[in-house]
């Protein structure tokens, strides 16, 4: 039985100030700027919260766009100088979170990241602390938008995936439902009324915010279609001649989870070295150039037709599920408006006829 809570909006700020008691808040606010956008930023008692969809996903509460993995120094014995020690300091480490009025697409993001980094033969260590520390509750969505297409890819506007508490707007206030265990551990201790009696209209809200969406294609069959594309160049040409390889549809993907390497320091300075893992994308020419000078993908349509079939055949080929979750901030956030609806169903479109 899951746990049910009613929280009116003025007792908003209350609730979030009783969770800040022992975990960090991230909730999505304005950030005034040339062009207005919305992230989520660390909460603090008297920061207005914008309960809407983030330009930018939450992703990086477990997948920090630059983040240390380990420090490093070497030591060098007094009496023997060719006896020297490589001291490694080890920084896997995180401190409970809270994502407040996350969206369902970004949450089922997590689910999306999780495969890769914790359910392959090695669990990342990195990953794994943060993700264990991570609450993540979720605003459902009233109604889809012009870019998203959540429901083509398996989730919805109330998909509970990667979730552990979902939070409906109705009259009056917030239906709050645990859907794990942490999230029904955390509303038991949220000082929140009772919501069961207005369940129904949570239910109802979620209902409706369902029947608003236009019905989705079929693409079931992407995985197949985009395989048998692969060596269509000129498939790929044609779908790619607009974009400006900027990267822009990967950093602002919440599934998107590539990375590159990069020391920094000397380990026998005094400060010593640290090892980075900071954000890479398989957009950017110079993402899988090798150590050779050689670069098996220096055309931006092979670049394309590795993003495209990452999410949209590999993926799914090894994990089950894509890994694209329809957020559709690739499309809003691309300077030349590239869809990547229109690439999925045009693959599958082009595949049927060449079969
Ligand atoms: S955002 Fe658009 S233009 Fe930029 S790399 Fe992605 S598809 Fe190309
Ligand atoms: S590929 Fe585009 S629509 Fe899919 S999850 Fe990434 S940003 Fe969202």
């Amino acid at each position: 039985m899951s746990a049910i809570r009613f929280a009116t909006p003025d007792g908003l700020p209350a609730f979030l100030a009783r969770l800040s008691e022992n975990s960090r808040i991230l909730a999505p606010a304005v950030k005034p700027a040339g062009k207005r956008s919305v992230i989520f930023e660390d909460w603090h008692e008297g920061m207005p919260v914008i309960l809407e969809k983030a330009t930018v996903p939450p992703k990086d509460a477990v997948l920090p766009q630059c983040e240390t993995l380990f420090t490093y120094k070497k030591s060098k014995n007094p009496d023997n100088r060719e006896d020297v020690a490589l001291c490694l300091e080890n920084r896997a480490e995180a401190r409970p979170t809270v994502i407040f009025a996350c969206r369902p697409c970004d949450a089922r993001g997590f689910a999306v990241l999780d495969r890769p980094y914790l359910k392959g033969p090695f669990a990342d260590p990195y990953y794994k602390a943060k993700r264990a520390n991570l609450t993540v509750i979720t605003i459902t969505c009233a109604s889809g938008c012009n870019t998203c297409f959540c429901h083509w890819v398996g989730g919805g506007p109330s998909s509970p995936e990667g979730s552990d508490i979902l939070m409906t707007e109705i009259d009056g206030g917030f239906v709050l439902q645990s859907m794990t265990e942490a999230g029904e551990k955390l509303l038991e201790s949220a000082g929140l009324d009772d919501g069961r009696e207005v369940f129904a209209k949570a239910e109802a809200a979620r209902k409706t915010a369902w029947a608003s969406l236009a019905s989705a294609p079929a693409i079931k069959t992407a995985p197949q279609c985009i395989a048998a594309l692969f060596d269509n160049e000129q498939f790929w040409q044609e779908h790619t001649e607009a974009c400006l390889s900027c990267g822009a549809c990967t950093y602002f993907c919440p599934t998107c989870y590539c990375f590159n390497i990069t020391d920094e320091g000397d380990a026998f300075d005094e400060k010593g070295g640290r090892r980075l893992r900071s954000w890479d994308n398989c957009m950017s020419s110079l993402f899988t150039r090798e150590a050779s000078g050689h670069n098996p993908r220096t055309q931006k349509a092979l670049r394309m037709r590795n993003r495209i079939a990452h999410k949209f055949s590999t993926y799914p080929e090894n994990w089950g599920a894509f890994s694209c979750n329809g957020c559709g901030r690739c499309i809003s956030g691309c300077p030349v408006c590239l869809d990547i609806r229109a690439v999925v169903l045009n693959a599958i479109a082009a595949a049927a006829s060449e079969a």
